[in-house]
């Protein structure tokens, strides 16, 4: 069944998180109206899904919602901030009701999950992409940068590294998902943002980027930023069972390493606050771990368990990068 821009607007759209009462006028006007909180700072991001290089055309549209907002917000976790607003550009093909129903239940649960009200957007015709943008609230005293990092600091990681590299891996060429555990396959698919984590490495941590290209390209990004290099030690790195199994069936560390889609934190934090992260991470009961030491020398050294450092483990996806 198809519906006109302003039935779907009105059905999908109009209704999504919140109410929040530091919206003053949301979807239906020519702008919204918001009240950012005094003393605070307004974090802002954006991210853009294009079917064919973020998702295949078969992708489930209630994963889809989920992770066109999950990805958004993990930029927030890493900023340490709290999740207030989003808006949401849509290019469809078609105006296929099922499609919308199924999308908008995705993008709705995850919004309510986190407090987020959806505020506008804009509803084109066109290769299916999808594009969403998140504002959230950050302490100016407490907000996590990329570019903070020192030597010394420790470097940590939320969760374990690896699975969505794995399951996008074991599901290429078999043609859909099926087969993969169900637990990998979620990986993938439905990415949950650290917010909470991030709230709590706000002011503890040093620096901090989620991981979505890979750890090597994106500690390399605090690395670069924040003029510093890292050391990081294989047998350090937080993996999955089936992580663990891949590799010591292949020796193929890149699915952890450079393999992206995680959205699991990276920080750096000063040796002295160890123990209170520590603390912070069990009270939210989320696994991590510790995994090297941020240097003066730049690049990144990956030490293998025989103490060898790695070769090669470089990169992340690049969208103009040369094949
Ligand atoms: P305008 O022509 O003034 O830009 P639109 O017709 O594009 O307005 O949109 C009408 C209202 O619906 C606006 O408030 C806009 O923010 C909202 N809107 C349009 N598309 C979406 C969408 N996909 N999700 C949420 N809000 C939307
Ligand atoms: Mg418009």
């Amino acid at each position: 069944m198809a519906a006109s821009e302003f039935e779907l607007i009105e059905t999908y759209f109009s209704h999504t998180g919140g109410p929040r009462e530091d919206v003053v006028l949301g979807v239906g006007d020519d702008c919204a109206l918001l009240q950012v909180p005094r003393g605070q700072l307004l974090a802002v991001s954006i991210d853009t899904l294009v079917e064919g290089i973020h998702f295949l055309a078969r992708t489930d549209p209630e994963a889809l919602g989920h992770k066109a907002l999950a990805v958004n917000l993990s930029d927030l976790a890493a900023a340490g901030a709290t999740p207030a607003w989003a808006t949401l550009a849509l290019t469809l093909p078609e105006s296929d009701t099922a499609w919308l129903e199924a999308f908008s239940a995705g993008f709705t649960a995850l919004a309510e999950r986190f407090g987020v009200q959806l505020v506008g957007g804009d509803t084109t015709r066109g290769p299916l992409t999808i594009t969403v943008q998140v504002h959230g609230f950050a302490d100016p005293a407490r907000v996590l940068r990329r570019d903070r990092a020192c030597p010394g600091d420790r470097i940590g990681i939320t969760g374990s590294l690896g699975d969505a590299a794995l399951a996008l891996k074991l599901s290429a060429g078999v043609g859909s998902a099926v087969g993969i555990d169900r637990a990998l396959a979620d990986r993938l698919h439905r990415p949950l943002p650290r917010i909470d984590e991030g709230r709590a490495l706000a002011g503890l941590a040093r620096a901090a980027i989620d991981i979505s290209d890979g750890l090597m390209a994106d500690l390399g990004h605090i690395c670069s930023q924040s003029g510093v290099g890292a050391h990081i030690y294989t047998d350090l790195l937080p993996l999955s069972g089936a992580v663990a199994a891949h590799i010591k069936e292949t020796g193929d560390w890149s699915i952890p390493l450079t393999g992206g889609d995680d959205y699991e934190l990276c920080f750096t934090a000063r040796p002295q606050l160890t123990g209170k992260i520590e603390a912070e991470m069990h009270r939210l009961g989320c696994g991590f771990s510790w995994i090297g030491e941020i240097e003066k020398q730049p690049g990144i050294r990956c030490q293998g368990v025989s103490g060898d450092l790695l070769k090669g483990m470089v990169g992340g996806y690049e969208h103009f990068g040369t094949p």
